[in-house]
């Protein structure tokens, strides 16, 4: 697929390795639309996004968790750029506690972050996909979602079912020419889960990540990846 023209809505652009995915597709003459839980912090990113890129930016604010809030955000990216070509769903959270210390609010908003809002989306995503011929849905999993750690029920869960997810989309829209990839990074440089960023060289950068993104959906439309393990070549020992 050749980015110009495309339209593409990652959402979570609004930090992290979502807002390099945001910056990838601009440097590459698309158009991006992003989201966030905060209204603030997403217009801050598309006014950084639109002062640095060629391509066309915009957002607002979405939580993920609502599917009426993905609902208006997907009608909203479409309405704004003419139609939509790629779904980046990449929002994510983090809560690491073992079982008997995770309350169930947390365990729910995991849940419905990392799993349900992907669901949201990419079920309002894909009659627009269809109406340009086919696109691509990508979504951010993890190396959590193949590997359990203690303290990761949660976030561990929610991407172990996020793979699940999108192998069974993947069969559903593949032949109205809708690809669909997730992609499991393992550490990202990124404030994820109240780290702080900037701390770690031998982490992935969220433009490693971005780079993933970008590739598979330049492989020719016969071809796709369905899925990507993609890790820190010399991690911290
Ligand atoms: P991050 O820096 O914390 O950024 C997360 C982004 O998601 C922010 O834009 C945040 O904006 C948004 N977000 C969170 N909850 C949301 C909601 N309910 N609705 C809409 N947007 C929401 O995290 P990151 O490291 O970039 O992580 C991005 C994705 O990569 C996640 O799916 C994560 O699981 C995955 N991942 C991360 C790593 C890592 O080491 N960093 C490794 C593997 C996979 P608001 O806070 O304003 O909502």
């Amino acid at each position: 697929m050749d980015l110009k023209e495309k339209v593409a809505i990652i959402t979570g652009g609004s930090r992290g390795i979502g807002l390099s995915i945001a910056e990838a597709f601009l440097a590459e003459g698309a158009s991006a639309f992003i989201c966030g839980r905060d209204e603030a912090t997403a217009q801050a990113a598309v006014k950084r996004l639109s002062a640095a890129g060629a391509g066309r930016v915009d957002g607002c604010a979405c939580d993920v968790r609502r599917y009426e809030d993905c609902r208006a955000m997907v009608a909203r990216a479409a309405e704004r750029f003419g139609g939509l070509d790629i779904l980046v769903n990449n929002a994510g959270i983090g809560i690491f506690k073992p079982v008997d210390q995770l309350a169930p609010e947390e365990w729910d908003s995991t849940i419905t972050t990392n799993l349900s809002g992907v669901f949201y989306c990419s079920r309002e995503a894909i009659p627009h996909l269809r109406k340009r011929g086919g696109g691509y849905i990508i979504n951010i999993s993890s190396l959590a979602g193949v590997n359990a750690f203690p303290g990761g029920a949660a976030y561990n869960a929610s991407k172990f079912g996020l793979n699940g997810f999108s192998e069974a989309m993947m069969q559903d829209v593949r032949y109205d020419g809708i690809r669909v990839s997730y992609v499991m990074p393992g550490s990202v440089d990124t404030a994820f889960s109240g780290r702080e960023s900037g701390e770690a060289s031998w982490k992935l950068a969220g433009e490693d990540v971005a780079r993933a993104v970008v590739d598979l959906v330049k492989f020719p439309s016969r071809a796709l990846a369905s899925r990507i393990e993609l890790r820190p070549s010399r991690p911290k020992k």
